[in-house]
């Protein structure tokens, strides 16, 4: 097989090394990629937003499969254009990637699938606006409708706060606030069957803990030891099946990953929130763990042949990923700086996201700069695994939480 896969991050580069273990594989291109994936993949330069660009890439390549990792090049419909030409494409076309593109869109789905939610009220108005703030109270919850890059969602409990937020974009989603431990579960989705992953749960917040601001994600770590035996099938069956289901049934088959933000309330299972592709830094602790065949799983549901691939295989193994971020990220990321001291070893994987070479020499290019993926027996050893090799890497101003998963490798010890 050969495979164009669209994406510059960690994820991506956690998706490269993961279809490249592929005994199917032959190809592996990557654009833009990164100076990481790099090491391992051809990398092509291309502006990911340039339908065309990435249509005409994959057809002199004359690959067999495209996969997207980043949700813009899937709203703006590089599916469709990829359909059109009749190559196979892991992720949603532009129809169905609105589950991720409009909060809005996603709850009227989930409405219509009977898929538990937040209760919520869309406003366009400061006067809708302040009723829903008011309807629900404190901790207010205001999202943007459209993507905005981890942005667009406040929770607080400052009322002006929230107010001012919700009237920075023309739609807003107000919702109840869902308490309870949150818990990322992904199904590969062929448009009508659904294979579920295993849980991971990541960390949103800047600080050790959960203090400071919302990022893209500071770490993650898989499997998760506290949560019920039942949330797989539980997240299948009331979830991730209805959602497909629907979708198809409104004539926009949902292909590729549907990526459901759980919260585990008091009540039941609730969905915060849908993306349309693999969550980063979720990628990185999941696919290190995958036994089975990235590229023929990902082929087999682009293609509508995903019932005849056979349940996921799994390592009993667990992963704690840690993101190295730039000084001053997420407000005002710094970036030039020189990375020094990557070291991987047997138990450790460093995947790029946000590094460049200049002039021969590896530097910070973005806020998340690295993640560090460790892997062990248990949550403890993956952990050490990964501040192990974190802590001789050197980047000024550079920082990382340092409490990944560090409730959860206590409580498994104790049991
Ligand atoms: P989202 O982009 O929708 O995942 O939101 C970002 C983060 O905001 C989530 O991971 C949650 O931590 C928080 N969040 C979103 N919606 C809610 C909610 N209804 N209740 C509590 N926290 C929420």
């Amino acid at each position: 097989m050969k495979v164009l896969l669209i994406g510059s991050g960690g994820r991506e580069h956690a998706l490269a090394a993961a279809l490249n273990r592929d005994p199917k594989l032959e190809e592996l291109h990557v654009a833009p990629g990164n100076p990481g994936i790099s090491e391992i993949a051809l990398c092509h330069q291309l502006d990911i937003k340039d339908n065309n660009a990435i249509l005409s890439l994959a057809q002199s390549l004359k690959v067999d499969l495209v996969v997207v990792g980043p949700e813009v090049p899937l709203v703006n419909g590089v599916a469709d254009v990829l359909a059109k030409a009749k190559i196979p494409c892991f992720g949603p076309s532009k129809a169905a990637a609105q589950l991720e593109g409009s909060k809005d869109f996603a709850k009227q789905v989930m409405r219509d699938a009977g898929v538990p939610t937040a209760k919520s009220y869309t406003c366009n108005s400061k006067e809708e606006i302040e009723k829903a703030l008011d309807a629900f109270g404190a901790p207010y919850v205001v999202k943007h409708d459209g993507l905005a890059a981890g942005k667009g969602v406040v929770v607080t409990d400052d009322r002006a706060h929230a107010l001012e937020h919700a009237l920075q974009s023309s739609q807003v989603v107000i919702e109840e606030f869902l308490d309870g431990p949150e818990v990322s579960l992904f199904g590969i989705s062929d448009g009508h069957y659904v294979l579920p992953m295993q849980p991971a749960q990541d960390f949103k917040r800047a600080f050790d803990g959960d203090l400071g601001p919302n990022t893209g994600g500071m770490g993650a770590y898989s499997p998760l030891p506290w949560a019920p035996d039942e949330i797989i099938e539980e997240t299948l069956s009331q979830v991730l099946n209805p959602t497909v289901q629907e979708m198809a049934a409104r004539g926009t088959p949902f292909v590729g990953l549907l990526y459901a933000g759980l919260a585990l309330t008091s009540h039941g299972t609730r969905v915060i929130e849908f993306n349309a592709r693999f969550g980063d830094p979720e990628t990185q602790v999941l696919l290190p763990r995958l036994n089975s065949p990235l590229a023929q799983l990902l082929l087999a549901a682009a293609t509508g042949k995903l019932k005849e691939f056979g349940d996921l295989n799994w390592s009993d193994e667990s992963a704690v990923t840690v993101v190295l971020a730039s000084q001053g990220y997420p407000a005002a990321p710094a970036s030039g700086e020189p990375i020094m001291g990557i070291k991987p070893n047997d138990h450790s994987f460093v995947f790029h996201a946000g590094t460049a070479i200049r002039d021969g020499i590896l530097h910070s290019a973005g806020g998340r700069v690295l993640t560090i993926t460790g892997i062990g027996s248990d949550l403890t050893e993956a952990r050490d695994a990964a501040y192990r090799t974190i802590s001789q890497i050197s980047l000024a101003g550079s920082h990382y939480r340092s409490d990944i998963a560090l409730n959860a490798s206590v409580a498994e010890k104790g049991n």
